[in-house]
């Protein structure tokens, strides 16, 4: 069976490393975007190499109704989608006083929004094939907490809510439900960060190292194939021991 996944917020970081490695073993894949449409073009354009069909959606996963229409667009393009990567968000640090309503709603909106609402789009046809995978990224700071960032924790701890719940409900119709809850990953995403908050961050991690987006990509692989077929509902931390 031709195997389908969609990608949210692939054309950069963990999304983009995950793109490429599905796309080496063969799967198709749906590069979802926001903005950036040159750069999911360009993914889609190297991801031919693996001869697979890959192709850019764009749709900002917040948006109910863009990921519903993205969905469908999908499915005319490439089939029905076997596997999720709920994999796009934002991140923000600011004093707990200092989040304003304006910013919480954006950040659940995104990280927690974004996964119910491409959920609900695929989900529907994984019941009725029966088969599906949905993995969803959170972050170790969903388990464990982090200072100045309590709307980014608790938005990435709500997936792991929904993961669990959500396992629950579709086990019988053959459909698997993971988190990956990553440490620090070199991306954009921690491009802020000074070299010495970095050096003091991999000192902290046991496996003294800062983690890459193939880390994160491999075991997002893993848990989408028939390896994982008996793993559901779970957290996989890749963050080299931080959290403990
Ligand atoms: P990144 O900022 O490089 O990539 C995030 C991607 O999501 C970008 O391409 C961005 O455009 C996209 N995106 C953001 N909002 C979107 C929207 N509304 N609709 C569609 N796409 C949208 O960051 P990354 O490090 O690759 O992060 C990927 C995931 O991993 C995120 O969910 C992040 O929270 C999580 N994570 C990252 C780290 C880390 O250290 N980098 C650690 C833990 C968890």
């Amino acid at each position: 069976m031709k195997k389908t996944v969609l990608i949210t917020g692939a054309s950069r970081g963990i999304g983009r490393a995950a793109a490429e490695v599905f796309a080496k073993e063969g799967y198709d894949v749906a590069v979802n975007y926001n903005s950036s449409a040159k750069a999911a073009e360009d993914l889609c354009r190297e991801l031919e190499k693996y001869s697979v069909k890959a192709l850019p959606f764009q749709a900002d996963i917040a948006d109910k109704k863009a990921v519903e229409k993205m969905a469908a667009k999908i499915e005319a393009a490439m089939g029905a989608v076997s596997v999720l990567l709920t994999n796009a968000g934002i991140a923000e640090q600011a004093l707990f006083t200092d989040i304003t309503e304006e910013m919480w709603d954006r950040m659940f909106a995104v990280n927690v929004k974004g996964a119910y609402n491409c959920t609900q789009a695929v989900l529907p046809k994984m019941i009725q094939e029966k088969y599906g995978r949905i993995i969803n990224i959170s972050s170790m700071w969903g388990i464990a907490g982090a200072s100045c960032e309590v709307h980014y924790s608790a938005a990435k701890s709500a997936l792991i809510g929904f993961t669990k719940a959500l396992a629950k409900e579709v086990g019988l119709s053959g459909i698997t439900v993971n988190c990956v809850a990553p440490g620090v990953i070199e991306t954009d995403m921690n491009g802020h960060l000074s070299p010495e908050i970095i050096a003091e961050l991999k000192e902290e991690t046991p496996l003294n190292r800062i983690g890459t987006t193939s880390d994160v990509a491999e075991t997002v692989l893993f848990l989408a194939s028939e390896k994982a077929s008996f793993i559901t509902g779970q957290t996989i931390s890749v963050d080299g021991g931080f959290i403990l």
